[in-house]
């Protein structure tokens, strides 16, 4: 992976999150407290806006550097919860240091499992954990498979979206919706969706980028 290619989802993911403005205000109206879509824009564009300083870094120090400023951008739930990705993400890169694909695979888990550990939720209570945990498990299967990328692309984008359809019919556990009991039942977690949104959004780059 190269900071070039960081740079191109960042602004892929900036646009799939604009082009789903009505979307994600209404989950999260519906089950939270309506702020999500522009928190998701906020911290998209402000990673739109770091190019320049980001052109020049090594793909885990740029990714580091991504979470810090999700940080201080996104306010809410998600704001330091999807810091804790980029982070978790750039310190096993970083570790790692080589660029075979289990190693994204696992460098994707440890985001993952940052976000898990920051906030205390696992699968199953209706967060964006629905999504990224079936992602994450998948992504380690099919890498350890030697699956080529079109095909953890394709299969990546499907589990991403089985993982937001499921957070429909289950009660939150975590988060503001928590309180809503089964009234939370019949509505696609907000965080679930944004984040099926930037993974599709980071498969179909993965598909078309030349390398
Ligand atoms: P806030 O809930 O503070 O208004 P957002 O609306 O931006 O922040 O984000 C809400 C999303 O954050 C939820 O839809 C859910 O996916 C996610 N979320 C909330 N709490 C947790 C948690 N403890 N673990 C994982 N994800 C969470
Ligand atoms: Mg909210």
């Amino acid at each position: 992976m190269k900071t070039s290619f960081i740079l191109s989802v960042a602004t892929a993911i900036r646009d799939t999150i604009l082009n789903n403005e009505s979307t994600l205000e209404s989950l999260d109206r519906a089950i939270g407290d309506g702020d999500h879509y522009i928190n998701m824009k906020r911290g998209a564009g402000a990673i739109v806006d770091m190019q320049a300083e980001l052109e020049s870094l090594s793909p885990d120090a740029a990714l580091n550097k991504i979470g810090l400023k999700l940080l201080s951008t996104i306010g809410g739930a998600s704001g330091p919860l999807l810091a804790s990705f980029f982070m978790g993400m750039a310190k096993a890169l970083k570790d790692s240091g080589d660029e075979s694909v289990p190693t994204y695979a696992a460098a994707f888990a440890a985001g993952v499992d940052l976000i898990r550990q920051r906030g205390k939720a696992d699968i199953g209570e209706k967060t964006m954990l629905d999504v990224l945990i079936p992602v994450a498990n998948q992504f380690k299967a099919l890498a350890a498979a030697n699956a080529n990328v079109k095909e953890i692309c394709t299969a990546l984008i499907d589990t991403a979206e089985q993982g937001m359809l499921a957070t429909k019919d289950l009660i939150a556990t975590k988060g503001r919706a928590a309180g809503l009991g089964e009234r939370a039942i019949g509505h696609i977690d907000p965080g679930a969706k944004s984040c099926q949104l930037m993974i599709t959004a980071v498969c179909q780059q993965r598909l078309h980028s030349k390398n």
